[in-house]
């Protein structure tokens, strides 16, 4: 059993207060594209979303980052396509707020996956290097096999987006694909 884990495909991730830029522009209809394509397939899709509260000076990432992805705000929605393809799966896609870098940290996403006998994980989003990378480092450690589609991630930083797919491979043992 397989998942497709969507990861912080959002209006400020993408070209808002944290914005990956161009290169996650560039992958926006790759990144609709499998989302719907799992949940057609019926597999089960995780829309991994940070999540932060205005002034929350006890959050580390508060001295790390301008504010993003605030509770409530158009920064936090899901940008581009993608926000229509949720709506249109709402049913069968699993919104998850994540607070931490890694979408397994504080959340409930491994006994999820562990209940629907899940253990391949297919990861997309951004950033490569920040939160997909996390993610992938925790699915390592718990026993998952990993897939990133390559076409469907991207980072404001080429030279880590770069190491970070090589890492992937090298280290976690991930597949890196792209296309179909
Ligand atoms: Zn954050």
């Amino acid at each position: 059993m397989r998942a497709l884990i969507v990861i912080d495909y959002t209006n400020d991730f993408v070209d808002g207060s944290l914005p990956v830029g161009q290169p996650g522009i560039d992958i926006e209809a790759r990144v609709c594209e499998l989302t719907e394509q799992f949940a057609d397939n019926n597999d089960y899709v995780v829309m991994a979303v940070d999540l932060h509260d205005e002034k929350d000076v006890f959050h580390p990432e508060s001295k790390l980052f301008p504010p993003h992805n605030l509770r409530g705000s158009l920064g936090r929605e899901l940008y581009g396509n993608l926000k229509m393809v949720f709506e249109d799966n709402s049913d069968s896609i699993y919104w998850m707020d994540k607070t931490r870098y890694s979408a397994f940290c504080g959340t409930d996403l491994e006994l999820r996956l562990r209940e629907r006998g899940i253990t391949e994980l297919h990861l997309i989003g951004v950033c490569t290097d920040i939160c997909v990378l996390h993610t992938a480092v925790d699915a390592y450690n718990k026993g998952f096999s990993i897939i990133v589609h390559e076409d469907a991630v991207a980072s404001f930083n080429q030279d880590g987006h770069t190491w970070a797919l090589g890492h992937f491979r090298g280290s976690l043992g991930a597949k890196v694909v792209t296309g179909d």
